[in-house]
């Protein structure tokens, strides 16, 4: 498959073998699943397909970093500071899409911000980034408690599926007494309360 030349020069085999160089056998098995799910929801959603296609084989791109790549990465884009006190969970999406547009010279700021947001989510999400938040959350390999749901609900609605993974992950991080980054806060914030 030739992708349009004005979102990457790579065909999808050409990035595929890129990314798989990047990731272990059964995250590369992954962002694949990612991929056919996000395809997926971009027709139901009347979003472009292929960027639906790009955005998930690169979502996790970053993932293997070491943490000193991720910090270096943090001082050299100059992305803001209070990053360096979080770690790869956090860095892999937002600072991920950095390593993104300098080592995949892809530079669509609608892909870049799929990318940003799908770990934590975002107040305002493109209806792209709304798109690889869920296929990350509901791909066809993910077994946690709920998840039928999950892809019921997405299918049905897309914002739904929001505020479904919204609730659920941060019932998950204060549960296990995780840290929450503020973004995550402010995502909840902006799409859970009061939203059924
Ligand atoms: P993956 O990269 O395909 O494994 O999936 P994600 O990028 O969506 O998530 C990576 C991990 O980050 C998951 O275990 C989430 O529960 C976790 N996560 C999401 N938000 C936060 C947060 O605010 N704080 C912390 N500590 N972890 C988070
Ligand atoms: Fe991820
Ligand atoms: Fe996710
Ligand atoms: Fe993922």
């Amino acid at each position: 498959i030739i992708y349009h030349e004005n979102i990457t020069s790579y065909s999808r085999e050409e990035l595929l073998s890129k990314i798989k160089q990047q990731l272990h056998e059964s995250r590369f098995k992954h962002v694949q699943r990612v991929e056919k799910t996000a395809i997926q929801l971009a027709q139901e959603n009347d979003v472009d397909p292929e960027k639906a296609s790009i955005a998930g084989l690169v979502h996790d791109y970053a993932k293997q970093r070491s943490d000193d790549d991720f910090r270096q990465a943090i001082v050299d884009y100059q992305l803001d500071p209070d990053l360096l006190n979080w770690g790869n969970a956090i860095w892999h999406g937002i600072v991920g899409a950095e390593l993104i547009k300098k080592e995949l010279k892809i530079f669509d700021e609608d892909i870049l911000d799929a990318v940003r947001y799908h770990t934590t989510g975002s107040t305002y999400m493109t209806t792209l980034a709304k798109i690889i938040y869920m296929a990350d959350y509901i791909e066809p390999g993910r077994n946690f408690p709920g998840v039928e749901m999950a892809r019921k609900v997405t299918h049905d609605n897309l914002d739904d599926g929001v505020v479904y993974q919204t609730a659920s992950t941060l019932n998950y991080l204060i549960s296990n007494q995780k840290p929450i980054y503020p973004k995550t806060i402010e995502t909840y914030n902006a799409w859970v309360p009061g939203a059924s």
